[in-house]
């Protein structure tokens, strides 16, 4: 065993990298090289309706005309399942599985209001399901215990979260076979070795999923680092729909380090604006400099 940092990109290739995205990698990647560690990178296609190779092969020339270099690239997910099944059957094993044939108008029926980030908390209704089950595939809730799991963000500080009071016994198989996220990404990342998971603070409700399942699975917890979200002035988040703001339209427009030097201008990582590479900027990376919940980025 080392004690070496491994990081890893994680993108889903439903579209071109966008700037929230760009942002996301930029940071993984100066955390783990100042820090002389390696990345991986994987291509998260779970839904193989919605993502694309194509997407993928621009996905890898965008990461490279970054400068944003990776180690090694593993299996992309919808090649896993196999895989999958192995850590589902562990989770039957440990009894923690149970099937459940709710349907979504059940449950956004029981329960509205939904969190911000589409989470809803599930009343258990399948848990202790007493009547014969319907005849339809169901899908698979792991139980979650009554616990908070805590974790230090290496750019939101102490985060706590009850697992049973935020979102329930949650889905880690659908009913039409395909794993969900929170299952696939503790099962790759663990089995990659990753030592320190840094992407946008909109996963940072998910963490706690993540832990969970990483302590059945028997996987050491990942640093975790959830980077700010990008603003327009404002204050409105800037998404996918901000086509202008893709890279294809912005390899257009900006050299890569014209870019970098902006985000990381906007994110406190230097003091004026310079055009920069992200080579040069890993020596003086530092998490301390970049905090908070949001950056503001005039439009480029
Ligand atoms: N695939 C996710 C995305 O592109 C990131 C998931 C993660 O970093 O855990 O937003």
């Amino acid at each position: 065993m080392t004690n070496e940092i491994v990081g890893r990109f994680a993108p889903t290739p439903s579209g071109r990298m966008h700037l929230g995205n760009v942002f996301a990698a930029l940071i993984a990647w100066l955390s783990v090289r100042s820090q002389g560690g390696q990345m991986v990178l994987r291509m998260e296609d779970l839904d193989t309706q919605r993502t694309s190779d194509e997407y993928a092969r621009l996905l890898r020339q965008d990461l490279q005309w970054l400068g944003l270099t990776w180690d090694r690239e593993t299996l992309p997910q919808r090649r896993r399942t196999a895989v999958y099944d192995g850590y589902f059957e562990k989770l039957r094993e440990l009894g923690l599985l149970y099937p459940c044939y709710c349907t979504r108008s059940q449950l956004h029926s029981v329960n509205a209001p939904h969190q911000s980030d589409g989470t809803y908390v599930y009343p258990g209704t399948c848990r202790h399901r007493a009547d014969p089950p319907p005849d339809r595939p169901p899908s698979y809730r792991v139980m979650v215990p009554q616990e908070r799991i805590c974790l230090v963000d290496l750019c939101q500080g102490p985060y706590a979260q009850d697992l049973s009071a935020a979102c329930g016994d949650f889905v880690v198989r659908r009913a039409d076979g395909c794993y969900v996220y929170q299952l696939a990404v503790v099962v790759d990342d663990g089995e990659a070795g990753v030592t320190e998971v840094v992407r946008g603070m909109d996963l940072l409700g998910s963490a706690p999923r993540q832990m969970y399942l990483q302590r059945l699975f028997g996987f050491p917890h990942p640093a975790y680092g959830h980077v700010p979200m990008l603003l327009a002035p404002d204050g409105r988040r800037l998404s996918k729909r901000d086509r202008d703001l893709d890279l294809g339209q912005l390899r257009q427009r900006m050299t890569a380090q014209e870019l970098i030097g902006r985000l990381a201008h906007a994110a406190g990582l230097i003091d004026r604006y310079e055009p920069v590479s992200a080579a040069e900027l890993a020596a003086g990376f530092s998490w301390n400099k970049i905090r908070g919940q949001a950056i503001f980025l005039d439009r480029l």
